[in-house]
């Protein structure tokens, strides 16, 4: 339902640019490919916008005007266009710098999105399919159904989850990887746009991790099902892009959407990202999965806030100054990893990493 023209073609030039092949796993490439197109996190969509505001109204119905948060991460009362749309959050520097980090992420995204996708994606489902066919054999050629496109859609978002918990992880322990999420975590204030608060050379790593899920995901379907499970596509597209793309945006807005805490424990609240943008040490390394809270339960780093958690946004005041402008964000990577050749492991260096303490 999200695959337009342009997805297709894509999927045909993707194709052909890895050759030939045999024609299970040209009709599985283009399969990959258009499992990527659809789900790959794509800018502010309406829907998603129109659902974020109706719960958002929701939650302040029914608390009476409390449930969200001012820049320095209190809750507080508000009348409903302050509690939507506050002046002090939409108007601040980190609000603007998170547009023009996004702009400049965009015009730099086609010299090596399509690049990575053609190649990461097929060749992580061609390596899966191959791999399945040499120790299980040819495929069994299953027939799908409800039930398996309903597995295959957990599959999907397990998988998904998982490498981008990995790469999050990382990305907040390698010191020289910190150096570039950081610039995610220097927003001082959240909004949905937030989401897509990354340096540009962040954009390559969570793309690999993505094509390397959906194609891990994808060849072991496209084997069982002989390529055969591609009608569950859509259906994955409506499932997978709700809950990405609503979980995506709402936990960058700056109103508490808090689950009951059984379902905290399996899927992440958005209220849990508000955590994750902490900069209080009780809320380092928590929280770091995008959609489900298994990943974060398997690994210890779970943390549900209570109602109102205060959750002051941003890396910090001793740090905060010099990652505020445009320009501070844009070249903070650069010189971080300038000093550390430089200066090697040196004091300095790690005391910048906030979460580079080990135990912490
Ligand atoms: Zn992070
Ligand atoms: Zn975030």
């Amino acid at each position: 339902m999200y695959l337009s023209d342009s997805n297709t073609d894509s999927a045909q030039s993707t194709t052909e640019i890895v050759g030939p092949f045999t024609e299970m796993v040209q009709q599985t490439s283009s399969f990959v490919w258009e499992i990527l197109a659809a789900n790959t996190p794509r800018d502010l969509h309406w829907r998603v916008i129109l659902l974020t505001v109706t719960i958002a109204i929701l939650i302040w119905l029914i608390r009476g005007g409390h449930g969200s948060k001012g820049v320095d991460g209190r809750e507080r009362k508000a009348g409903l266009p302050e509690f939507l749309l506050p002046r002090a959050i939409y108007t601040h520097v980190s609000a603007r710098v998170d547009v023009w980090l996004w702009v400049t992420e965009r015009v730099l995204r086609p010299f090596w999105a399509v690049g990575l996708f053609a190649i990461v994606g097929p060749a992580t489902e061609q390596t899966v399919i191959g791999s399945l066919q040499w120790i299980f054999g040819a495929t069994p050629a299953l027939q799908s159904n409800l039930a398996w496109m309903l597995l295959y859609s957990l599959v999907i978002v397990l998988c998904y989850d998982l490498v981008f918990y990995a790469t999050h992880y990382t990305m907040h322990k390698v010191p020289a990887l910190w150096a570039i999420h950081k610039i995610h975590h220097s927003a001082e204030v959240l909004t949905p746009l937030t989401r897509y608060r990354e340096h540009f050379v962040a954009g390559p790593i969570w793309a690999t991790g993505s094509a390397l899920s959906f194609g891990f995901a994808g060849g072991i379907f496209a084997y069982l099902f002989d390529g055969g499970i591609t009608a569950a596509t859509l259906f994955n597209v409506g499932f997978f892009a709700l809950l990405f793309g609503f979980n995506g945006s709402f936990r960058h807005y700056h109103v508490q959407f808090h689950y009951p805490p059984w379902l905290s424990k399996w899927l992440q609240s958005p209220a849990m990202h508000h955590v994750h943008h902490s900069y209080l040490q009780q809320h380092w390394d928590a929280n770091f999965a995008a959609i489900t809270s298994i990943w974060d339960r398997m690994f210890g780093t779970i943390y549900i806030p209570e109602k109102d958690e205060y959750t002051p946004w941003g890396i910090g005041p001793d740090t905060q100054d010099q990652y505020r402008s445009y320009w501070q964000n844009t070249v903070g990577p650069f010189r971080d990893w300038y000093r550390m050749i430089t200066r090697g492991a040196s004091p300095q260096a790690g005391a910048e990493v906030k979460q580079g303490e080990p135990g912490s």
